[in-house]
C-alpha cells in the first residue's frame, strides 16, 4: 500500500512504499541519490548499486521528473533535505522524463512559458495549497455567518464596472460580455435570500500592466439586505482576519517554503484602522510630499506609499463620488464623496477589497447609468429591484488572487493563480 511521503516520514522508521516524481538526482559509481516528491513533501532515497545490478542501467537513465514507485526502509538522517532517508529495496520506473526544460534561476517569463511544468515546483505547490485554503476559509466564514452561496452568470448583457474593461463574446447570433462582477445579479437575489456570497471568476480587459491586475481572476463577493456601510466593513475585516488566521494555522509549512515573514501576518487582527480618502491625500502630502488632486483615484504607486504607514490592512472610505460606479450613493454627510470603502493590504500589496452601500433612489440610478452612457432599456430588470420593495443594502468584493499574493508575499499576482491571463499572456 502506498502512503504519502509525509506519512512515511511521520512513521519515522520501518518499511514504506511511496510514489512520486524525481525532484533531484545525483549519481556516483556505487550509489544513486534520488530526492522524490509527491503532493505532500520531498524525501531523499538512496539506491545501492549492489542491490540493483540488473536494473542499474535503467536507474541510470532516470532524470528529473521521471515517475517512480519505491519500496524501502525509512530512517532519520540529519544530512537529508527533510531529515529522513529511504534505503530503497525495490524501484518501479513508471515513466521516464526527457531533459527538464526548467533549470535554476530562470527568468520569470520562461517560468510563465513553462507554467504547466513550473506548477510542479515546491514554490507553486505551496502557493496552490494556500490558495485552496483561502477558498475554504471564505466558504467557512460566510456559511458560519448564515450566508447562502449563489452562482452568478458568467455571460452578461450588461456592464457594471465600466465599458472599457469588458470582454465581448459571440453569443449565437448576438453578443454578450464576460462578467466583471456579480453586482447587478446580487442585488436582485438579496430579495429572496437576504445574505448571499459567491466566489466566482471575473473578467476584465485590464490594459494597464501592473503586478496586481489579471484579466481573469476570482472575486469573493457578498451582498446583504438591510445592511449599511459600517456593517459590511465589519464583515470585511473579520473575513480578512479569519482567512489570515486559517492560513497561519493550516499552512505553516507552505509559508516556510515561501520564506514568508509570518510575524507580519500574526499581527493581522480586526478592527483595522479607518481613514477617509481626503485623509489619505493628506498623509501622502505630509509624509511623502506627494500632491494628488482631490477627485483623482489612488493609483497603485500611491496606495503602496500610503500603506507604509500602517502595519495592518487599512480601510479607506469616502472616495470621490464622481469616480465611483453608478450604484454607489453619495454620503449625506459629505455629498461629494460616496458611501464606499477600499481595504488596502499592508507591506505595499494595495487594494484587496472594494465595497459600498448601494443607491436605493431609482432616479439617481438612472441618472448615473445615463452618465456612463448606458442604455436604460438594458437595465430595466435591474431597476425592478428598486420598484418592488426596495431596501437599504450593501456589499463588497474581495480579490482572491490579491489576498493570496499578499499572504504568500509574492512579487506578482500572476503566481497566485495556476494559469494566469493578462493582456500579454493567454497560454499555456
Ligand atoms: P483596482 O483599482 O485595483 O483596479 P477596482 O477598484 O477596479 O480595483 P473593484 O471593482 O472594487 O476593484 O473590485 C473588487 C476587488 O476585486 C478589488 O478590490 C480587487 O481585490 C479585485 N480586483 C479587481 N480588478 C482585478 C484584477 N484585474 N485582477 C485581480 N483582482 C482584481
Ligand atoms: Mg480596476
Amino acid at each position: 500500500m502506498f502512503i504519502s511521503i509525509k506519512e512515511a516520514m511521520s512513521q519515522q522508521k520501518g518499511k514504506v512504499s511511496i510514489r512520486g516524481w524525481v525532484y533531484r538526482e545525483r549519481k556516483s559509481n556505487k550509489f544513486t541519490f534520488l530526492v522524490i516528491r509527491d503532493s505532500s513533501d520531498i524525501v531523499q532515497c538512496v539506491l545501492k548499486k549492489e542491490k540493483f545490478e540488473n536494473q542499474w542501467q535503467d536507474i541510470d537513465k532516470l532524470l528529473i521528473e521521471s515517475s517512480v514507485e519505491i519500496e524501502g526502509h525509512i530512517k532519520k538522517d540529519e544530512r537529508a533535505p527533510t531529515g529522513y532517508e529511504i534505503d530503497v529495496d525495490k524501484i518501479n520506473i513508471v515513466g521516464y522524463a526527457e531533459v527538464f526544460p526548467i533549470k535554476k534561476d530562470q527568468s520569470a517569463e520562461l517560468l510563465l512559458d513553462e507554467r504547466h511544468l513550473w506548477l510542479r515546483s515546491r514554490k507553486m505547490t505551496a502557493v496552490m495549497k494556500i490558495r485552496s485554503s483561502v477558498f475554504s476559509a471564505i466558504d467557512d466564514f460566510f456559511r458560519s455567518k448564515g450566508f447562502y452561496e449563489v452562482a452568478p452568470p458568467i455571460f452578461t448583457p450588461n456592464a457594471c464596472e465600466g465599458g472599457a474593461t469588458l470582454f465581448e463574446v459571440k453569443f449565437f447570433d448576438d453578443k454578450v460580455y464576460l462578467t466583471q462582477s456579480w453586482q447587478l445579479y446580487a442585488e436582485a437575489m438579496i430579495f429572496s435570500l437576504e445574505k448571499i456570497y459567491c466566489n466566482s471568476p471575473c473578467f476584465r480587459a485590464e490594459k494597464s500592466k501592473t503586478s496586481r491586475h489579471l484579466a481573469e481572476f476570482y472575486m469573493a463577493e457578498m451582498e446583504m439586505a438591510w445592511a449599511d456601510l459600517a456593517q459590511v466593513e465589519k464583515y470585511a475585516e473579520e473575513l480578512v482576519e479569519f482567512i489570515v488566521q486559517r492560513i497561519l494555522e493550516k499552512n505553516s509549512e507552505e509559508l516556510k517554503i515561501l520564506e514568508r515573514d509570518v510575524s507580519k501576518l500574526e499581527k493581522i487582527k480586526a478592527p483595522f484602522p479607518r481613514i477617509t480618502y481626503t485623509e489619505a491625500l493628506k498623509i501622502l502630502k505630509e509624509k511623502e510630499n506627494l500632491s494628488i488632486e482631490w477627485g483623482k483615484d489612488l493609483r497603485t504607486v500611491e496606495e503602496e506609499l500610503l500603506v507604509k504607514y500602517f502595519s495592518s490592512p487599512v480601510i479607506v472610505t469616502n472616495y470621490p463620488k464622481e469616480i465611483m460606479a453608478f450604484y454607489k450613493p453619495s454620503d449625506p454627510k459629505d455629498p461629494k464623496t460616496a458611501l464606499c470603502f477600499d481595504m488596502l493590504a499592508p507591506e505595499g500589496f494595495g487594494e484587496i477589497i472594494g465595497g459600498s452601500q448601494r443607491e436605493t433612489d431609482i432616479k439617481k440610478l438612472i441618472e448615473g447609468l445615463k452618465k456612463e452612457g448606458e442604455n436604460i432599456d438594458n437595465y430595466q430588470w435591474y431597476l425592478d429591484s428598486r420598484r418592488f420593495g426596495s431596501i437599504p443594502h450593501s456589499g463588497f468584493g474581495l480579490g482572491v488572487e490579491r489576498v493570496v499574493r499578499w499572504i504568500c508575499g509574492l512579487d506578482n499576482i500572476k503566481d497566485a493563480i495556476p494559469f494566469p491571463r493578462t493582456m500579454l499572456r493567454k497560454s499555456p
